[in-house]
This record gives C-alpha cells, sequence and structure tokens, in this order.
C-alpha cells in the first residue's frame, strides 16, 4: 500500500502555515516549495530534512547537550517525571484562550520536544482547540529527537536569538528549563500574548545538590536574578509554584545525573555516592512566571 513519506506530510504542514517564516539570514517572508524546501524571496533555501524538520541554522552550532542528554530527558518525560508540571502549564494555556480561533504556540529552546508533545496532548485531552505547536531548538539532535512525536507539530533547528518567524505570530511562548531571548520573545508575540517560562525553584532536585555541592554555595539556588530579569521585559500577570516528589526507581538515577546540568563540574566521587546512597525521591520544584508581553510600538510589524 502506498503511504505518503514522513518528508511530505510535514512539509504538507510547512507549507500551510507557511506564512508565519521569515528569513532568518535576511528576513524577508519564505514560501514552502515543490513540498522540498523554505525558501525566501532572496533565494536562500533551507531543505526538509526526510525526518520532516527543518534546519534553518546558517552554520552548525555545538551544544552542550549531547544525544544521550535528550534520551535521558525523553525517558523521565516518558515516566511521568513531570506531568504535574505540563497539567499546570496546559491549564494556563486553556485559561487564556477561550474563543474558538486558531492558535499558535512555540515552544523556544524546546530540546527533543517532549515537553511540547506533552502540553500539547494534555491540552487536547481537556479542550480540544485548533492549536498548532511550534518547537525550535538550537540543537540538531534535539530537533531530530523531537520530529519523532506529534506529526501534526513543525520542528525547526533553530536559534532562538534570531528566531526565524515573522513579529507577533504566537500568542503563547513556552520557555521551559531553558535559556531565553526576550527581545525575541516581545517580537514574536501577538497583541496579549503571554510568555510561559519554567524555572527551577529553590527545593529543585534538593536531594542531589545537598550530595553534589557539600559545603559550597551552589548548595542552596536563588532564581530572583532570573525572575527580575523577566520583570523587566514583560508584566507579570502570575508566578505560581509546581512542587511535588517523584519516585525513582534504581534504573532512573543514573539517567537523571545524566540530565542535569547539575552534575556538571563536580566530582565523581559525588556522582558515585548517589548512586551508592540509591536515593528513593526526589523534589520536583519549579517556579512559573506568566508574562504578558508591553504594548509595541507601530512600527513593529515584521
Ligand atoms: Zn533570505
Amino acid at each position: 500500500m502506498f503511504q505518503k513519506s514522513k518528508k511530505l506530510i510535514n512539509a504538507a504542514i510547512f507549507e500551510k502555515h507557511q506564512e508565519i517564516f521569515r528569513c532568518p539570514l535576511c528576513k524577508e517572508s519564505m514560501q514552502v516549495i515543490h513540498l522540498q524546501s523554505l525558501v525566501c524571496s532572496n533565494q536562500h533555501c533551507f531543505d526538509i530534512a526526510k525526518q520532516g524538520y527543518v534546519n534553518l541554522l546558517s552554520r552548525g552550532i555545538s551544544t552542550k547537550y549531547d544525544k544521550k542528554n535528550f534520551e535521558y530527558r525523553r525517558l523521565f518525560s516518558k515516566d511521568g517525571l513531570f506531568d504535574p508540571l505540563y497539567g499546570a502549564v496546559s491549564r494556563i494555556i486553556m485559561n487564556h484562550h477561550s474563543s474558538n480561533e486558531p492558535v499558535r504556540m512555540l515552544d523556544a529552546g524546546c530540546g527533543e520536544g517532549s515537553h511540547l508533545d506533552n502540553i500539547q496532548t494534555e491540552i487536547n485531552r481537556i479542550k480540544p482547540m485548533d492549536l498548532l505547536a511550534v518547537g525550535i531548538d538550537i540543537s540538531k539532535e534535539g530537533i531530530r529527537f523531537a520530529a519523532t512525536g506529534n506529526p501534526s507539530s513543525i520542528w525547526c533547528v533553530a536559534d532562538i536569538a534570531n528566531c526565524p518567524f515573522s513579529s507577533q505570530k504566537f500568542k503563547f511562548i513556552l520557555n521551559i528549563l531553558s535559556p531565553a531571548n526576550y527581545t525575541e520573545f516581545q517580537r514574536l508575540l501577538s497583541n496579549h500574548g503571554l510568555v510561559i517560562k519554567v524555572v527551577p525553584d529553590q527545593d529543585y532536585l534538593k536531594e542531589l545538590r545537598e550530595i553534589l555541592y557539600l559545603r559550597s554555595d551552589k548548595q542552596t539556588y536563588s532564581n530572583s536574578l532570573t525572575i527580575n530579569h523577566f520583570n523587566k521585559h514583560f508584566n507579570l500577570i502570575d508566578a505560581g509554584s509546581v512542587r511535588y516528589q517523584v519516585n525513582l526507581s534504581e534504573q532512573l538515577i543514573e539517567p537523571l545525573l545524566g540530565m542535569t546540568p547539575l552534575s556538571w563540574g563536580t566530582s565523581e566521587e559525588r556522582i558515585e555516592k548517589i548512586l551508592q546512597l540509591n536515593l528513593k525521591q526526589v523534589t520536583m520544584d519549579f517556579k512559573v512566571l506568566i508574562g504578558l508581553v508591553k504594548n509595541k510600538p507601530h512600527d513593529l510589524n515584521r
């Protein structure tokens, strides 16, 4: 039986939504040509990969995250470790979008895509809406993973400091445990658009920190600088906490250490110690910041 290739299915989705794109090199509008490539009016051309994503970086960039980190994060998502967080973010979106109008949500720094996938699934389960999910990440490895997820989403390798989208195309921007670029977020949000930023709160993985950063100032975690910085760019309309304990099976301990930057730069002995302690539970503690886009000058339309 004839089956449409993944590339063609995704190319059709890119084509349907091609108006959201702008060339990362010259900022002109883009079109999908022959279900093969995204091309701007100056002929800058970005091919749709056979896995169904587009790489919109002009050059390769190496990132700290490797393939194993993405595998670990996916494992945790599958195991439900982020489920309460997904529930909280989904409720924010549903509470702030009450009409039947189509709506777009961008995950800026989506990694291997499981946060965006799970949030979209949760929204569809509770209150189905015409929602386009777009995920971008600077890591090609991450986007390759992501493209195996929800087939109706758009996945791009792209730089959050130079997003390949026209201005004001998104009602929601998610920024989950990932660096931000608020100037770009401000540009991309539509009127009344929201940034939903998730940062670790002070008890996040505290069981690990107590061991890894013994007698160092990193043992306690403060996100006050992050929140202040957020406040300068958006009207903070809410800041909620999501805090819960998760059970860790033995098989998940090593991946947990591998997933988190907490383990970077600490000694092998401490990592070994955590493995020996056979940690059974760990605290997940997040702050969810909701920022409303500030009023924009009228000349900012592209
Ligand atoms: Zn161009």
